[in-house]
């Protein structure tokens, strides 16, 4: 005995109701069945929201077991680059919805140096290596700036060929917390680009301050 009696026959007049949609003159423009279009419909539905959204969205790539690390600097690093390298670690310090902290320790596992990588303009400014346990847990990491770039240490604005170390510096910590370059939705070119996006160009200072999408990152690695 049911406890719903009618609910077979409403379900076939739903599927009767579904079905008129599709037969009849519209019916012939579909070379698969029905039932199929509208399953293909909303599953399209699903992804074009899903896309959308991920499309928008930061990309993680392993996180510290803990919510803070530590950092110091080799004796390759000019004293003068510790300003600007304590800068980019503290921009993601300061994210008030993260719980994230950066701090330099002469004793840290992890170090930042200035050294050769691939020569002046080329692709890379600097790189950090994780040290990872597994797949996903960070426990350590290397920065490197490269040397044969010309740089500007500075706190003010660089020239139109000069790298900007506190730029540089924000995007490489950012790896270093565990965040991936982030998707191209979000780098649409010029001071609207996130600092996690893949290149930082030379002569601009946009990447100091993080983005919203940068900070959503950070405080999806180490939320309250
Ligand atoms: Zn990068």
């Amino acid at each position: 005995m049911s406890i719903y009696p009618n609910f077979s026959s409403h379900l076939h007049k739903a599927w009767r109701y579904l079905k008129s949609l599709f037969n009849g003159t519209k019916g012939e423009y579909f070379l698969i069945p029905p039932g199929q279009v509208v399953i293909a419909g909303i599953l399209t539905i699903l992804l074009a929201v899903l896309f959308w959204q991920g499309a928008r969205a930061y990309v993680v790539c392993c996180n510290w077991a803990t919510t803070s690390a530590t950092y110091k600097y080799h004796s390759s690093l000019p004293i003068n680059w510790q300003s600007g390298t304590n800068y980019g670690a503290n921009v993601w310090t300061n994210v008030s919805s993260s719980n994230w902290v950066w701090s330099y320790n002469s004793s840290s596992g992890s170090v930042v140096r200035l050294g050769p990588i691939d020569g002046i303009n080329n692709k890379a400014a600097a790189v950090t290596y994780y040290f990872i346990i597994g797949t996903t847990t960070i426990v350590g990491f290397e920065l490197k700036y490269d040397s044969a770039e010309t740089w500007y240490t500075g706190s003010g604005t660089p020239s139109a060929g000069q790298v900007d170390l506190r730029s540089v510096a924000a995007h490489e910590f950012g790896h270093a917390l565990g965040l991936n370059h982030t998707q191209l939705s979000n780098c649409p070119g010029g001071s609207s680009n996130a600092t996690m996006c893949s290149g930082v160009p030379p002569g601009t200072t946009y990447a100091r301050t993080l983005a919203g999408d940068d900070q959503n990152g950070v405080t999806y690695l180490y939320h309250p």
